[in-house]
């Protein structure tokens, strides 16, 4: 078995011992989890110090050449990055998105960016519940902008919300939302739309679409702290980058202003303790002899409407408490 790694290494950057760290905290074992959990601890103090970005867009899009090309762009103005792939693991999400080796490829040769993949699963918390634990710990090594990508058809996209400060959809030129695979309720999510492949003959269409997203945008009740922007880029030429990270820093500057930043991601503790308890809840629920015995039976009773959902349930409760 491996070692634990330690919190100073990984405070002290360490890459290995970040490596080995995220691989704790994505194990199911019983005995890794309380290893990870005081880790974490031991962590929590040195952790927050980052902007995080939550990155999504369908297959083809240009994420990973986005990723690439952004990235690059941060590190060179003096930051360090960290980008947490979510694979949705799903069938109908157009394929995995890790396993593919030549993604990110400069990107992942830079000293001063961690790449790593956050296996999905039906893990406690849902598919992106590790990309949580490991987002704070690649923050304690000192990665001031991390990333979190997801591919934009799934329901990861709403977990993804709930662990980042800003969201930006990808999206291609031409084509509705429909036709781009994006679900409706994913535009609302979005802090900033990119209309990314605006270079060659796709300029033109490019900005038509940032029009329509402008103008679809415009219709949609964004709370009064953020007018989310509509941009384009070419991620392969490396236009539109920067203003794309002017802009996030913007958002920065006035959500700080405001005291929202700090208040969003205060209220993302709260409701990812409160989802904990829950899950933790039913799981306890399920495992208690007395409801395992009686629930096959209960079950039948509300199927056959013999007990209505309500009663069945506090009498799920009432022998759990026995
Ligand atoms: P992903 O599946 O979202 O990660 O997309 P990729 O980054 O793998 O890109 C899919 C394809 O689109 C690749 O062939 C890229 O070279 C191409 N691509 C990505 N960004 C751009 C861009 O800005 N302009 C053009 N013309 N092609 C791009």
């Amino acid at each position: 078995m491996q070692s634990t790694p330690k919190a100073e290494a990984i405070l002290a950057g360490d890459r290995r011992a970040l490596a080995k760290a995220i691989t704790l905290v994505e194990s199911q074992r019983a005995e890794d989890r309380a290893a990870a959990q005081n880790l974490l601890n031991a962590v929590l103090p040195h952790t927050g110090a980052s902007i995080r970005v939550g990155v999504t867009g369908v297959p083809g899009v240009g994420k990973s050449t986005f990723i690439e090309s952004f990235g690059q762009h941060v590190i060179d103005q003096g930051h360090r990055l960290a980008v947490l792939a979510v694979d949705p693991s799903s069938p109908v999400a157009g394929g995995s998105i890790l396993g593919d080796k030549t993604r990110m490829e400069k990107l992942s040769r830079s000293e001063a960016a961690f790449i790593r993949p956050s296996p999905a699963g039906r893990a406690l918390g849902g598919v992106a519940f590790k990309t949580r634990e490991s987002l704070l710990l690649c923050e304690a090594a000192g990665f001031d902008v991390i990333l979190v990508e997801t591919v934009g058809v799934g329901q990861s996209e709403h977990q993804v919300v709930g662990m980042v400060d800003f969201f930006l959809l990808l999206m291609l030129p031409g084509g509705g939302d429909e036709l781009q695979g994006i679900k409706k309720g994913i535009l609302e999510l979005a802090d900033a739309i990119v209309v990314n492949k605006a270079d060659g003959e796709s300029e033109t269409l490019a900005r038509i679409t940032q029009q329509h997203y402008r103008g679809a945008m415009s219709l949609l009740n964004h709370g009064d702290v953020w007018e989310p922007s509509v941009m384009m880029c070419s991620a392969l030429k490396g236009t539109g980058i920067d203003s794309i990270w002017q802009t996030i820093c913007e958002y920065r500057r006035i959500a700080d202003e405001k005291g929202t930043f700090d208040q969003a991601r205060a209220d993302q503790n709260l409701a990812w303790m409160r989802q904990l308890i829950d899950e933790l809840l039913r799981t306890s629920l399920a495992q208690h002899p007395a409801v395992r015995a009686a629930l096959p039976e209960i079950e039948a009773a509300v199927i056959n409407a013999r007990q209505t959902p309500l009663a069945a349930a506090e009498a799920v409760l009432e022998l759990s408490r026995g």
